[in-house]
């Protein structure tokens, strides 16, 4: 029986994986724990792409994404341009649970929370707004697609003490996207899939170059088909890379992780991403640094 395991994307995962990793520790299952996780980083002020205080669209109005999904019986449901509740993840699994659905957007999305007993508040803090602000595409240079500072999601993958996987993916989004776009985040199979016969994948970055190739599912296929958590991760990036090069574009900055029923652990990333992620087991917590992948390597 492996023991618990739980990752989350960057830095701000450390949070999540913390918060996460008393649950398990516990015996808690695995979407529980990481719902619990990616709670925190949504409740957390500091981070300006996830939950409250993040950032705006082009009109400065704040439009969440999420989703969650259990391996056991592959029960999952998301919520995308959520506005004004700040636990997107917790309504994901409510349509998850409570709904016949998979997917509820916009207004539908609102109202459904609020029968579900979420409270309408403002997202906005003065930071944020001062962020929104600064990283506004006419104050500044952009040189790629999804600069550095304008996003991240926090997707955070558990393994429980029974052997169960669950995953939660959620996040404001790129910042001054056009409203009503929707990103990987809350789609299954693009920014998270988990399935205990496969293993658990998800994915951060620029959401389009991550839909376009269906990201997590292709991994957690790989996963099946025999590849490790780490070697699936560096497969799907090197496929973002080919696309790119199809398309006649550079990269953009895109991550993946994933993590198997085994307990094994993988991340990958496109070049000048500088993707972290964080991973707790019990008795510790660290932060690791992902294997870049140049459009040169084969
Ligand atoms: N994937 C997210 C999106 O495109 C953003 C991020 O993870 O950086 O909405």
């Amino acid at each position: 029986m492996p023991d618990f395991v739980v990752i989350a994307t960057w830095p701000f995962g450390r949070t999540a994986v913390k918060k996460a990793a008393t649950l398990l520790q516990d015996g808690k299952p695995a979407l529980d724990a990481a719902l619990a996780g990616a709670q925190a980083v949504e409740d957390d002020p500091k981070v300006h792409s996830v939950g409250f205080a993040g950032l705006g669209n082009a009109i400065g109005t704040v439009q969440l994404d999420a989703c969650v999904m259990d391996g056991q019986t592959l029960a999952c449901g998301g919520v995308a341009g959520l506005e004004n509740v700040r636990h997107a993840a917790a309504v994901a699994r409510r349509v998850m649970e409570k709904t016949p659905h998979v997917l509820l957007v916009g207004q539908g999305a609102q109202q459904f929370a609020l029968q579900q007993g979420f409270p309408l508040e403002t997202l906005h803090t003065p930071e944020s707004i001062a962020e929104w602000e600064k990283v506004r595409p006419a104050n500044r240079q952009r040189e790629l697609p999804g600069a550095e500072e304008d996003h991240d999601t926090v997707t955070v993958l558990a393994l429980d003490r029974k052997g169960s996987l669950g995953g939660v993916c959620t996040t404001s989004g790129l910042a001054h996207k056009l409203p009503g776009r929707v990103g990987d985040s809350p789609l299954i199979g693009s920014g998270l899939y988990v399935d205990n016969t496969a293993g658990a994948a998800g994915g951060t970055g620029v959401g389009e170059e991550i839909v376009r190739i269906g990201g997590s599912l292709l991994i957690v296929e790989a996963m099946r088909a025999g590849k490790s958590p780490q070697e699936a991760c560096e497969m799907a990036v090197r496929k973002v890379n080919a696309v790119a090069v199809r398309r006649g574009v550079h990269p953009a900055r895109v991550a993946f992780l994933a993590l198997d029923a085994k307990g094994r652990i993988g991340a990958a990333c496109t070049e000048r991403t500088n993707f972290e992620y964080a991973v707790a087991r019990p008795g510790s917590v660290e932060l690791l640094k992902a294997k870049e992948i140049g459009v040169q390597a084969k």
